[in-house]
């Protein structure tokens, strides 16, 4: 990890609620695991984490693509939506933000607007999208609205992430994701039984349940 990037973490670990490290509570997951929450809705606009949040995604993208390439950046779910805007508008009007929406069903798609734009958009110059992600756990997320990035004709998806927390990225893994990690750090997540036996649950911490 580079200095800046370390000093952006280090940046992270100082909002409190940022990390529930107090042992007062933890959370259940989408995928049902159970672990201390990362929070980026705590990283609000106007705080200087959240102009390094976009900074640093600036960075990541610029090692990889030049000014010429056109590029989507695409936010998934309510977290990254904002940072995918500022982070587009940083990287120059090549960029574009798009927009994600919530279904009844819990999962994220592209929304109307941004599934035709994009589609219409690719029948004359077809392009790159970058989808940001604030946590990576298993890259369900973000990986399921690459497949549409596909579907409307990307020519490459990617998924780039704040926080790679979990070793491996099994969504993204599984359908052959090329995905990148700003921080690449492993907190842990248990298994339920897992927790029950040896975790948070068995030491009886409050256990948060997944916002359905
Ligand atoms: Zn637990």
């Amino acid at each position: 990890m580079n200095r800046q990037v370390e000093s952006f973490k280090a940046s992270l670990l100082k909002i409190p609620g940022f990390i529930d490290e107090d042992g007062v509570l933890h959370h259940e997951f989408k995928r049902g695991n159970h672990g201390r929450k990362m929070d980026f809705g705590t990283v609000r606009k106007g705080m200087p984490q959240y102009s390094a949040w976009v900074k640093q995604n600036k960075r990541a993208i610029r090692e990889r693509y030049s000014y010429e390439q056109e590029l989507y950046i695409v936010g998934v779910e309510s977290g990254t939506t904002e940072l995918a805007f500022d982070v587009a508008e940083a990287l120059g009007n090549f960029a574009v933000g798009l927009r994600t929406e919530k279904l009844p069903d819990n999962s994220v798609r592209l929304s109307e607007s941004a599934r035709l734009l994009l589609r219409n958009y690719m029948q004359t110059k077809p392009a790159r999208v970058i989808v940001l992600e604030d946590v990576g756990t298993t890259g369900f997320t973000s990986g399921n609205v690459v497949l549409e990035t596909h579907q409307a004709g990307a020519e490459h998806s990617e998924v780039q992430i704040t926080w790679k927390r979990s070793q491996d990225l099994q969504f993204l893994d599984e359908h052959g994701i090329q995905h990148y990690a700003i921080i690449d750090d492993v907190v842990p997540s248990l298994r339920p039984e897992e927790c029950e036996a040896y975790g948070d649950c068995s030491k009886g911490v409050r256990l948060v349940q997944y916002d359905r």
